[in-house]
């Protein structure tokens, strides 16, 4: 019980730290605010999204737009609604007119994501689209990673990746069915890893 006191109290001293942060000067420039991230802080998944949309900028909430209906109905075929996750983006604030994050960009973001991560201590990640997956595996391409399944050391944890396809794919191809097949059999080998990594958990192996 007093490591997750400890645990929540690390991870809003982080969220704080960046609040303000200014290290990207054109996000800094072009952010209504920092979208540091939402969910349950005692999550055994972190979700990996690229950066914050139009929607996410005003409301503050990582994938609260289109997007974020998408793998909403994803979470729920795997019987998961975004309370049971924790949600983040490679970079923490929009880029102008939802542009791709430049390398500096993730790359002025990385510590925070290592420093989220070791206070989490997920033992699945899923990284959704090229960004998050190239930034965690150091591996592009998500056509051929995606439902694939990545086991890491991340801060001396073992850690489980699974790279999926990001929504804005999905409604950027008017909702096609065959890409939202295979979103859902990607969120299906979440399942499946999730659940291996819960009994090993209760093993005392993990
Ligand atoms: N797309 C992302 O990658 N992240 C969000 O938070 C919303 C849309």
């Amino acid at each position: 019980m007093a490591d997750i006191a400890v645990a929540m109290d690390t991870l809003l001293r982080l969220q704080q730290e960046y609040a303000a942060c200014r290290r990207c000067p054109a996000l800094y420039n072009s952010r209504t605010q920092v979208v540091f991230g939402s969910g349950n802080q005692q999550a055994e998944v972190l979700f990996i999204g690229e950066g914050p949309g139009a929607e996410e900028d005003k409301q503050g909430i990582p994938f609260c737009g289109a997007s974020g209906k998408v793998l909403q109905e994803l979470l729920a075929s795997i019987n998961l609604t975004r309370d049971d996750v924790f949600i983040t983006n490679t970079v923490l604030c929009r880029p102008e007119n939802n542009r791709n994050p430049a390398q500096e960009e993730v790359e002025n973001c990385r510590e925070r994501l290592d420093q989220l991560i070791q206070i989490l201590k997920p033992k699945v990640i899923v990284t959704i689209g090229n960004f998050a997956t190239e930034r965690i595996l150091g591996r592009k391409g998500i056509t051929n990673l995606r439902g694939k399944v990545f086991p890491l050391t991340i801060n001396s944890q073992e850690v489980k990746v699974v790279p999926v396809i990001h929504p804005a794919n999905l409604l950027y191809n008017g909702r096609n069915p065959e890409i939202l097949q295979q979103m859902r059999d990607d969120f299906q080998v979440i399942a499946v890893v999730l659940a291996e990594a819960q009994k090993q958990t209760s093993l005392g192996r993990f």
